[in-house]
């Protein structure tokens, strides 16, 4: 399709041609654009969705490497999936695309999902995915709104209103809808996503840049394009304490696997969690232990603070450190595991850390645990400094 199409009354005609040949000109050489697999570009989707594209990159070419084909994803275990999703985070999509593939195995033959209402069938696709992969793969005409493309319109079309309100993004979805090239809607999806990332950015867009600058109302209305869509102030996350034991036996460390379902779902981590209000650090530590594995421990040796965000709070975890004395509740699944940065089991982010302190920042020796740190009794730096509001796993993974 060439030309513009769509603009109201008064307005020019939206330049979608425009967008297209400098999407085709300028599109970045993604390691998921370099063909239509419907496998790939799902894969894809599903890492984007919380990851930005230069970060993802790493991670989606592992993941493609170790699972190759939706049949190969089908027949992996769950903690090889999290295993090569390590790092990546927001693991609930890791298990999703496990659930999916074993679903486009099983019950449809291998045969990936056309229409946007059959892909939204998929464990863990929601409308944007299944709007975006439906238009890409199989030329439906439908509108793929994620965030991006929520900025990129709400400027386009000088939105004043709430952009998280549901009526608001109808209004911009169906303003879309209009502009959508019959003959490639996934092609028009992608560039505006693209416009989005590389030109249209959240702040200081680029406007002198932009194809289609001359149909957009924020550029040609406003001193200040980059100021819609309005921000609404973000609370202030909330920020937790948690004491993490590491518990050495015989040259092993005691880790334990998270239930599969919920917060970093089916991860292995020491044990820990919150440490409670007026609660030192040492004793929540030896709390934690005790309640979760039934062990208990020699002297503890505090190995300091690691600090880490999640996407809805952040945690400093208190790392100790010691010899374990025996004992056992019969229903911690857990199991010794050699110290290695590369733990034969998926852990997250703020055990990695904490691993990566413990055997690269000369803190500790993986087998001999010898060095002496400080004993327990003295207080930690950064302990009760916070208070802590309820009982629970603070995410120590
Ligand atoms: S002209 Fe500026 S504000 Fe409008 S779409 Fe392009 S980059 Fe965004």
């Amino acid at each position: 399709m060439r030309g513009g199409r769509g603009g109201r009354a008064g307005e020019p005609a939206f330049p979608s041609a425009a967008l297209l040949d400098w999407f085709d000109a300028h599109r970045r050489p993604l390691p998921w654009r370099t063909d239509l697999d419907p496998y790939r570009r799902w894969v894809a989707e599903v890492l984007l969705q919380q990851t930005r594209v230069g970060q993802a990159e790493p991670y989606f070419v592992r993941f493609l490497t170790r699972f190759p084909t939706v049949q190969a994803l089908a027949a992996a275990s769950r903690p090889e999936v999290l295993r090569a999703w390590q790092g990546a985070g927001y693991y609930a999509r890791a298990r999703h695309l496990h659930d999916g593939a074993r679903q486009i195995v099983r019950a449809r033959h291998g045969l990936f999902p056309r229409s946007r209402a059959q892909w939204a069938t998929v464990p863990g696709v929601g409308p944007y995915i299944a709007a975006a992969l439906a238009s890409l793969l199989a030329d439906e005409p439908v509108v793929a709104l994620d965030a991006n493309v929520v900025r990129v319109a709400a400027r386009w079309f000088r939105e004043r209103g709430d952009v998280r309100r549901s009526a608001v993004r109808a209004r911009l979805e169906s303003r879309l809808a209009r502009l959508l090239p019959p003959d490639r809607p996934g092609a028009f999806n992608e560039a505006v996503m693209e416009l989005g990332e590389t030109i249209c950015r959240p702040v200081a867009p680029s406007c002198p840049q932009c194809p289609v600058r001359g149909a957009c109302r924020a550029a040609r209305e406003l001193a200040d394009p980059g100021a819609l869509p309005r921000r609404p102030r973000r609370a202030a996350k909330p920020h937790v304490r948690a004491a993490v034991v590491v518990l050495e036996r015989a040259g092993r460390w005691w880790m334990q696997r998270r239930p599969d379902v919920g917060f970093l779902g089916g991860l292995w981590e020491f044990p820990g969690g919150k440490i409670e209000a007026g609660e030192r650090p040492a004793a929540a530590a030896r709390r934690e232990l005790r309640e979760e594995t039934g062990m208990r421990a020699g002297p503890l040796r505090y190995e300091g603070v690691v600090r880490h965000a999640y996407s809805h709070f952040s945690v400093d975890l208190h790392v100790f450190r010691g010899a374990a004395l025996g004992g056992r509740a019969p229903s911690s699944p857990g199991r010794w595991i050699r110290p290695s940065t590369r733990l034969p089991v998926p852990i997250a982010r703020g055990t990695e850390k904490i691993v990566r302190r413990l055997l690269t920042e000369g803190r500790a020796s993986p087998d001999s645990g010898s060095r002496p740190g400080r004993r327990l009794g003295a207080r930690p730096a950064a302990a009760g400094s916070r208070p802590v509001r309820s009982r629970g796993r603070g995410g120590t993974a």
